[in-house]
């Protein structure tokens, strides 16, 4: 892009913006199940009133900008009430759930090292259900990842497995609450004692159940412990922009005592400028995110989050229970809260997603990990209360469908040709190959995208990862 010459009329600019947005998700129905937790339009509206009111606020300074300290210290307050912490809990806001992940592990690194200067090749224990993010902060900050699969049927870890998994160089330990792909709650508890009895940091990732499961509970669910009434759990992350229907860019990380979070503060005075104290990985911020998840918070209110929680949890039984009813596909686990996943031994999922969308209807594909199968996933919210019974009618129509769908010869081709490819070592001749027979040409996306899931879903994940990076490094040239 060149920018226009002279200017373009306020009125031209916000047209042009909205036409780029054609071909979007359409999220604003409550037919996607992911991406978007849309409260309604009166809860999203306070949002974006605080958001801009805040907008031009910079975080960078809490010195200058007090309302934003406030706003930070009163949304870690609120987090540690929430999460059942003491006086001693503290926390810090952040753009996300991988910041604030990010966040946790680097005050984890940096905590022990200088605790165990010993350990010079430090190891986090993450079971494969841990989110990706867990990854990306151990690809940022150099600390080598103990994967640890999950029990098959459950999939949630076994803490034996986990203890097992502990070497000298462990540093952390990671327990979802619940995990992303099967929505199941890991046995914090039990690894909450291992964390004591072993002297490791335990980090809970609440991002998705940190705010909406202490509702579950008085709702009647067994929600087991997984918060900061677990003795050995050192860190939580919560989002508040998933169940608190915050505006995105809004998430808390806390600690259980400030001994330990004084690690994730970044000062620098080495350099010739102003001085820098940062308690996230961002410096200039905008203050619109901060001040609207106090916003929104403070206008749903406790007993509103309350009701939301309770339309949500009859919609996911509604679901499941509609799910497990339809031929052909079942339930991977029983929800602990309200991310469903299912799959099938028969259809090919990816053909299902692709009908469902042609219907229109956004629900997200999984690829086959370990072992768990490729499935399809459901991030249930408020948005989606009352499409239940026509989520369910299409599902079963498009199982149907699927089922006379064949697999593809580029899938059985990509099968049978892998043998030929170095998957250690795929060179960008591969790739190009591979995206070429999936229907992808530089820079470009098919309609149907089963084609594209499936070759990927037959690649070792270090051959996806590759391939999916040069993509992407393609996807974003001039
Ligand atoms: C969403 C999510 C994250 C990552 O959060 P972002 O806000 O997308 O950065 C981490 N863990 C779990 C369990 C999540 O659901």
């Amino acid at each position: 892009m060149k920018i226009s010459e002279k200017g373009m009329s306020e009125q031209a600019v916000l047209a042009q913006l909205e036409a780029f947005r054609k071909d979007d998700l359409k999220w604003q129905e409550g037919r996607a199940f992911g991406y978007v937790f849309d409260p309604g339009k009166d809860v999203m509206a306070v949002g974006k009133r605080a958001y801009n009111a805040f907008l031009s606020e910079n975080g960078l300074d809490f010195t200058v900008f007090r309302s934003l300290q406030r706003l930070e210290r009163d949304l870690a307050a609120f987090g540690a009430r929430h999460l059942r912490g003491d006086e001693h809990v503290v926390g810090n806001f952040s753009s996300g759930g991988t910041e604030s992940i990010i966040l946790a592990v680097k005050a984890a690194r940096d905590y022990h090292r200088e605790k165990r200067p010993d350990i010079k090749c430090p190891e986090m224990i993450l079971p494969t259900t841990a989110h990706a993010a867990f990854h990306k902060a151990a690809h940022y900050l150099d600390i080598n990842v103990v994967s640890v699969a999950v029990d098959p049927q459950s999939f949630k870890v076994r803490a034996d497995d986990v203890r097992q998994a502990i070497t000298a160089n462990t540093i952390m330990m990671v327990g979802s609450a619940p995990s992303y792909a099967q929505g199941v709650i890991d046995p914090i508890t039990e690894l909450g004692d291992i964390a004591l009895e072993k002297d490791l940091w335990l980090h809970t990732d609440a991002c998705m159940g940190g705010f909406l499961l202490p509702y579950f509970k008085r709702l009647g669910e067994p929600v087991p412990d997984f918060d900061f009434s677990v003795p050995g759990v050192s860190s939580i992350s919560m989002d508040l922009h998933k169940y608190a229907y915050s505006p995105k860019g809004a998430s808390l990380v806390l600690y259980r005592h400030k001994n330990l979070r004084q690690h994730q503060i970044f000062a620098c005075s080495s350099w010739i400028g102003y001085t820098i104290i940062n308690n996230a990985v961002q410096s200039s911020k905008s203050g619109g995110p901060m001040a609207a998840a106090w916003a929104v918070l403070n206008y749903v209110g406790d007993t509103g989050y309350l009701e939301i929680a309770r339309k949500n949890l009859a919609a996911v039984k509604k679901i499941a229970a509609g799910i497990e009813a339809i031929d052909g596909i079942r339930l991977l686990a029983q929800p602990q809260m309200s991310l469903v996943a299912f799959t099938s031994d028969t259809v090919n999922v990816f053909h299902i997603i692709d009908e469902m969308n042609a219907r229109g209807w956004y629900i997200q594909p999984a690829l086959s990990f370990d072992n768990s199968p490729a499935h399809i996933h459901l991030s249930i919210n408020a948005s989606n209360v009352g499409w239940e019974k026509d989520l369910l009618k299409d599902l079963e129509a498009c199982v149907r469908t699927a089922a006379t769908l064949p697999e593809g010869d580029l899938v059985k081709m990509v099968r049978g040709g892998l043998e030929q490819i170095d998957l250690e070592n795929v060179s960008d001749e591969d790739i190009k190959g591979l995206l070429a027979m999936a229907g992808i040409g530089e820079g470009s996306l098919p309609d149907r995208m089963a084609g594209i899931n499936g070759v990927l879903d037959a690649l070792p994940a270090k051959a996806r990862e590759k391939i999916l990076t040069s993509f992407v490094n393609d996807l974003f040239v001039q």
